[in-house]
């Protein structure tokens, strides 16, 4: 971005709630299978229909209000949102217009959320996004446009849907990422949507302007649809954000629009242009009664599960671990987990980070399995560390028992014994292994003597051959210093 600009980005997010039946039916949630079959009266929209609330809907946005720290409100209310719906027969859809459940709010970016490439270069560490609200509303049904028809799939017409909309406060498209990175983790984690942006669960709104940054007043927004990554929104934004700059510095002024973003082509395109702000005619629902909240907000209380950020916290205070480890476990709930439970009771949990996030990760990467598909017991994972703290097997030892415990689901004693693995750690023996060395190697022994220092480096390597790699390098130095000494 030219410096002399600012980029002011809001994002507007809608995510599919993991209920089991749909917002105000019996209908059940479910996707990807036979078009039409979870379908009734009410979520086709029939004249005459009657809506039924879905307590656990509400419940799950009250839950995500409560981890972003939002406001509940005490009274929430649903009302029809008037338009021509293509794809909502009845022409309305149900959603909360003055009386959202949650307001307000924040969404903290954690360093780790942002790109890979940008993490060295964060503009603004510790950076908290508010929020504007969040309210829950209906999805609707979804078109299939063939040759020469269309179709409709009613499947997901009705089913709930969260809107979470940020005020203008994101600067950067990187901090965008951040963001969505961030915001999709603690959906996750309270585990009120799989959040999956490629399979629609979580869909994306961009709106960005530029300015001057002589100017107080934010520019001309834009809106950016049809975007399906993280990385997309963040590519999309990149372009927009120095499209609109080149526009204002060639002369010409914006004006709203919603364009689309074309990830094969790396451009937005221009959609259509907002002429007016459209009158949705927003009216209480008749059908459905005003929430009281606090009615279920005692159990939903209940339900706020650790946070990521919470989650980083302790594993660094509680295993010693870097911030970077504590991010990288925590981004993954079942790594965490498996995690937590090697290094109980282990000598040095340190190790086990290593071990986890080094080895298995990228064992498991090369055959494609997920930490679920992993086989191998944690306590092995203990054991495999305790053995390397004990000084019973070296570091790279580790790595060969690891391997084949990756391979065969073997405990780590067994594999050490079978390979004949031990670390020769016995003072006696080491000894008798450096006399041999210094015995055959007078050469070195004289320019150690004379000062080179570097000459106990050879020695060292003598005797690591001589035991077949199975002394241990830790005391070799004491000794031979010793001996020559
Ligand atoms: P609309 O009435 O067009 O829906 P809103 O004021 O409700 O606009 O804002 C929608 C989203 O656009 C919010 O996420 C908000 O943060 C963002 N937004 C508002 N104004 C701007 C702006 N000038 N530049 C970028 N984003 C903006
Ligand atoms: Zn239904
Ligand atoms: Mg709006």
């Amino acid at each position: 971005m030219k410096s002399d600009y600012i980029g002011t980005i809001g994002l507007e997010v809608h995510v599919q709630l993991r209920t089991r039946t749909k917002m105000f039916c019996g209908c059940a949630v479910e996707f990807g299978g036979e078009p039409n079959i979870h379908i009734c009266p009410v979520c086709l929209g029939l004249p005459g229909a009657l809506p039924v609330m879905n307590l656990e809907a509400l419940k799950m946005t009250a839950l995500t209000g409560l981890i972003l720290n939002c406001q509940i409100a005490p009274i929430c209310n649903f009302d029809r949102k008037n338009y021509f719906y293509p794809d909502m027969p009845k022409n309305y859809q149900i959603s909360q217009y003055d009386l959202p459940l949650c307001l307000a709010g924040e969404v903290p970016l954690h360093n780790l959320a942002y790109p890979k490439d940008a993490q060295r270069n964060i503009r603004n560490p510790g950076k908290r996004v508010h929020l504007v609200r969040i309210h829950l509303e209906e999805d609707v049904a979804k078109s299939f446009h063939f040759e020469s028809s269309t179709g409709i799939d009613f499947n997901r017409a009705g089913t709930p849907l969260m809107e979470i909309v940020s005020e203008p406060e994101i600067e950067s498209p990187e901090e965008a990422f951040a963001y969505l990175t961030s915001l999709r983790q603690a959906l996750v984690y309270a585990g009120v949507s799989d959040a999956d942006m490629e399979k629609g669960q979580l869909r994306c709104d961009c709106n960005v302007s530029v300015r001057r940054s002589s100017e107080k007043k934010f520019g001309t927004k834009i809106e950016l649809k049809n975007l399906n990554s993280i990385s997309g929104v963040r590519r999309a934004l990149a372009f927009e954000i120095d499209r609109q700059i080149e526009v204002i510095e060639q002369g010409g002024t914006l004006q709203q629009e919603t364009r689309r973003w074309d990830d094969d082509l790396g451009q937005t395109v221009l959609m259509r242009i907002k002429e007016s702000a459209h009158d949705y005619r927003y009216f209480p629902d008749p059908d459905l009664l005003p929430v009281q909240t606090e009615i279920f907000m005692d159990e939903v209380r209940g339900r706020v599960p650790e946070l990521p950020w919470e989650k980083r916290e302790r594993f660094m205070k509680q295993y010693g671990i870097s911030e970077y480890d504590a991010g990288v476990l925590a981004d993954d709930t079942a790594l965490a987990a498996y995690f937590e439970s090697a290094a109980a009771g282990a000598r040095r949990p340190k190790t086990i980070a290593n071990y986890v996030l080094n080895d298995l990760l990228s064992a498991l990467g090369t055959t494609g399995e997920s930490i679920a598909d992993c086989k191998i017991p944690t306590k092995y994972f203990r054991q495999l560390a305790d053995f390397v703290e004990e000084g019973k097997i070296s570091g790279k030892q580790a790595k060969e028992v690891f391997s084949a415990m990756f391979l065969s689901g073997k405990d780590p004693a067994s594999i050490i014994e079978e390979k004949g693995l031990r670390q020769e750690s016995d003072l006696d023996a080491l000894e008798q292994l450096c006399r041999q060395v210094i015995e055959a190697n007078a050469k070195s022994v004289e320019d150690f003597k004379a000062g080179k220092g570097a000459a106990i480096n050879f020695l060292k390597g003598q005797v690591m051959k001589l035991s077949k790699g199975k002394a241990n390098p830790n005391l070799i130095n004491g000794i031979l210093t010793k001996l020559l000494g």
